[in-house]
């Protein structure tokens, strides 16, 4: 761990993706920078404390649960001028539903370099998690990543009735306390009520991991039965299910008549 003096330079503030839960998660960068550091900054309520194994014994680690944004912005601020390397470690991927644009203006304004390291999404947690793809050849080439509006406000253009009109993959984050606003803006968009969804709670934490299977006409008593209010992703699409199906298209890429740039073309036979 270096520590910056009076006269050096301030330090640089990574924004570094946790990964969903489970501490091997996090990318090898990312357990490098916490590691080095000197100081972390850690969402507590969201980011399991498991993956702070990777930090030195040394660090100065804090938990900002309970610190407005000014706060998180002074104690960022503060630690970059003595630490050569500060972490701000955030849940899943920094650059999905987290404050880093917020979070990094000040640090931008005062001159201090930020980096930014992705993490694996709950996302892609969460679809590993139930053993799902999220596209499928020829059913769905496209996945949608939203919420719900609520304190957040949503763009008009962006409600969960329009973007689930187009019947591709949606990964809802940020809804699940609102499960039943969520499948009745799903049948309103022309989903049917046995439309497979499947909502994982706390994806890869150890022991607790729990994914739900329903239907749009069941799922929310299941996510009430299984007291899953919070901390759980909504997915929804029609590539569900598909390990169990036979009748779908194989992928062109794995087609032999498709002509690809290391492999030539054969004829079918
Ligand atoms: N940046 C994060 C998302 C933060 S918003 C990411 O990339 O995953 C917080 C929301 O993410 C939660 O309300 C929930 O919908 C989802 N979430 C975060 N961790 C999760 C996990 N381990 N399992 C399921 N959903 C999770």
């Amino acid at each position: 761990m270096q520590e910056t003096s009076s006269t050096q330079r301030p330090g640089k503030v990574w924004f570094v993706g946790a990964g969903p839960g489970a501490p091997d998660l996090i990318t090898v960068r990312g357990s490098r920078l916490l590691a080095e550091a000197g100081a972390i900054l850690y969402t507590g309520s969201l980011v399991a404390e498991t993956v702070l194994q990777w930090a030195s014994p040394d660090c100065e680690i804090a938990d900002s649960k309970s610190m407005d944004h000014a706060q998180v912005t002074a104690w960022l601020l503060d630690r970059a001028q003595r630490h050569a390397t500060v972490v701000r470690l955030q849940t899943g991927d920094p650059t999905l539903y987290g404050v880093l644009a917020e979070l990094a203006r000040p640090l931008d304004a005062a001159g201090i370099p930020v980096g930014i390291v992705p993490g694996v999404s709950s996302a892609m947690a969460s679809a590993a998690a139930a053993g799902e793809c999220l596209t499928l050849p020829e059913i769905t080439q496209t996945v949608i990543f939203t919420r719900l509006s609520e304190r957040t406000q949503m763009p008009e253009r962006e409600s969960l009735v329009s973007l689930a009109a187009h019947g591709c993959t949606l990964c809802i984050f940020l809804s699940i306390e609102r499960i039943e606003a969520v499948v009745e803006n799903l049948i309103a968009a022309g989903w049917t009520s046995e439309a497979p969804v499947v909502v994982v709670h706390k994806a890869t934490w150890p022991d607790e991991e729990l994914v739900l299977r329903g239907t749009l006409s069941d799922i929310a008593v299941r996510c009430r039965e299984a007291q899953v209010d919070r901390q759980a992703l909504i997915l929804v699409s029609p590539a569900l299910g598909a390990r169990a199906q036979n009748d779908y298209k194989p992928s062109k890429l794995y087609d032999a008549g498709f002509p690809r740039r290391f492999r030539p073309a054969r004829e079918p036979g």
